[in-house]
C-alpha cells in the first residue's frame, strides 16, 4: 500500500490526470462503465437520488473523452463533467433509472501506461435504491483541504443559518468603512450554466464579474470580493454563507440566462420574494436553483438549510434595500445603452439571494440563447460598459444608505 501512495503522490505533482475514455459495458446482470485513465488514481464514486445521478469524483483532471451526450441503453440521460472544488474534478452522470453500485476499482493496464477505473452498477427497484444510494465506494485524499469523503460531507450536519446570529443593524459609531461588495459569477466547474454561441455562461459572467471588481476597485470607494475567481463550482447556499461571513455590504450574482425564443435579448435585474413575479421568473429562478442539482450535490441537506428563511424578520428591510438597489439599476443601465428585458426587475425564489441581513440581486446580464448578445457579453468593450454601469448604480445606492443614516 505504501508503494501504490508514493507513486500517486508522484504522478499528482507530475501531471494532471488524464480520463481518455468512457465506455459502457452491457451485461445480463449489470451495466459495467470504464473510466480510460492515463494513471493509476484514487476516486470516490457515489448515487444521489431524485433525480438519480451516478457521481465520479476523481483528482483534478483533464477531459479527453470528448463530447457526448447520453448512453441511453446504459440509462444515462445525460453527461457534465468539471472541477469541483480546488484539486478535485467531479463527473455527473444522470440516471434515467435507480441503479445501485455493485463495486467501484482501479486497474493498472496490463500493457503499456494507464489505468481503467471500472464501476459496476445495477437496475434496483426505488425502495432499494433508497436503502444503497448513500454507500460511497472508494476513497479520495484530502487535497488542500478539500478531501473529506464528499458524500459523507455532504451529509454532516451544517450549521443552519437560522441559527447563525443576524445583526438587526450595523454599529452605527465605528469608523466608517469601505462598503464591502461580494460579486458571485454564476455557476463554474461541474456546471457550465447555459451554453450559447459556443460560449458557456460560467466563462462570460467570469469575465463580466472580474471587470466589474476591477472598476470598484479602481474607484478607491469600495471593498471587493468575488464568490469564485476560477472555474471552480460553488454550492449557492456557500455563496450566501461567503457573504455573510464577511459582513458584506452588497451581494451581486452575475448571470446570463437562456431560452427557447433565440430572437429575445437584453438585461434584467432579479430580487428575492416568496411569490414570483410571474411564470418566466419562476422557471428562471428553478432553472438556477438547479445548479446544486448539476453538481451532484445532496439537496436534502440544503434545502433545509435554507428552510423558513424568508420568515425572518430582519429580511424585510433586506427586501427593501434590494429592491431599492434593482431601481437603480434598471434605471441606470440604460444610461450605458445596455438594452434592457421588458419589465426588467422581476422577483422570484432565487436560493443565492437569501442572505437574510444583506441586500442581494441577481443580474442576468443577457441570453446565451441569442448568439449576437452571448458573443457581445463577452467583448472587453462590453464588459467595461456593463461594470461601469453597475458602478454607478451602485455609488447611487450607497449614496442614498448615507443619506437614510444621517436622518
Ligand atoms: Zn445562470
Amino acid at each position: 500500500m505504501m508503494v501504490v501512495a508514493l507513486v500517486l503522490s508522484s504522478a499528482a505533482a507530475a501531471h494532471a490526470l488524464e480520463i481518455k475514455n468512457v465506455r459502457f459495458g452491457l451485461h445480463q446482470d449489470k451495466t459495467r462503465l470504464v473510466l480510460d485513465l492515463d494513471d493509476v488514481a484514487q476516486f470516490r464514486v457515489f448515487m444521489l437520488g431524485t433525480p438519480y445521478r451516478l457521481v465520479v469524483d476523481l483528482p483534478e483532471f483533464v477531459w479527453n473523452a470528448g463530447d457526448f451526450e447520453q448512453y441511453r441503453s446504459a440509462g444515462v440521460n445525460a453527461v457534465r463533467q468539471g472541477r469541483l472544488e480546488p484539486g478535485i474534478s467531479r463527473i455527473v452522470f444522470d440516471m434515467n433509472r435507480p441503479v445501485s453500485i455493485q463495486s467501484a476499482f482501479v486497474l493498472p493496464n496490463d500493457k503499456g501506461a494507464g489505468a481503467r477505473l471500472v464501476i459496476d452498477f445495477a437496475n434496483v427497484p426505488a425502495s432499494i435504491f433508497v436503502q444503497t444510494m448513500n454507500e460511497v465506494h472508494g476513497q479520495l485524499a484530502a487535497l488542500g483541504g478539500a478531501g473529506r469523503s464528499g458524500a459523507v460531507r455532504e451529509n454532516t450536519a451544517v450549521p443552519s443559518l437560522k441559527a447563525a446570529p443576524v445583526p438587526m443593524e450595523k454599529p452605527q459609531n465605528r469608523p466608517i468603512e469601505k462598503p464591502l461588495i461580494i460579486i458571485d459569477p454564476g455557476h463554474g466547474g461541474v456546471d457550465p450554466g447555459a451554453i450559447g454561441a459556443g460560449l458557456h455562461e460560467k466563462h462570460v459572467v467570469l469575465g463580466l464579474a472580474k471587470a466589474l471588481k476591477e472598476e470598484l476597485e479602481q474607484s478607491g470607494l469600495y471593498r471587493v470580493a468575488m464568490t469564485r475567481e476560477n472555474d471552480v463550482f460553488i454550492k449557492l447556499g456557500d455563496r450566501v454563507k461567503f457573504a455573510r461571513q464577511r459582513s458584506a455590504d452588497l451581494f451581486i450574482s452575475i448571470h446570463a440566462d437562456s431560452i427557447e425564443n433565440s430572437k429575445v435579448g437584453g438585461a434584467s435585474v432579479y430580487t428575492l420574494s416568496k411569490t414570483a413575479s410571474d411564470k418566466q421568473t419562476e422557471q428562471l429562478a428553478a432553472r438556477e436553483n438547479k445548479a446544486d442539482l448539476i453538481a451532484g450535490i445532496d439537496l436534502s441537506v440544503e434545502d433545509q438549510e435554507v428552510a423558513n428563511i424568508l420568515v425572518d424578520l430582519a429580511m424585510r428591510d433586506t427586501m427593501n434595500q434590494s429592491n431599492f438597489f434593482a431601481g437603480k439599476l434598471v434605471s441606470i443601465l440604460p444610461r450605458e445603452s445596455i438594452r434592457l428585458l421588458e419589465r426588467p426587475h422581476r422577483s422570484a425564489g432565487f436560493a443565492v439571494l437569501k442572505a437574510p441581513d444583506i441586500p442581494s440581486v441577481l443580474i442576468e446580464a443577457g441570453f446565451m440563447s441569442n448568439t449576437q448578445e452571448a458573443r457581445r457579453m463577452n467583448t472587453p468593450e462590453h464588459r467595461k460598459k456593463f461594470a461601469r454601469s453597475l458602478r454607478n448604480s451602485i455609488d447611487a445606492y450607497f449614496e442614498q444608505v448615507r443619506k437614510n443614516q444621517k436622518t
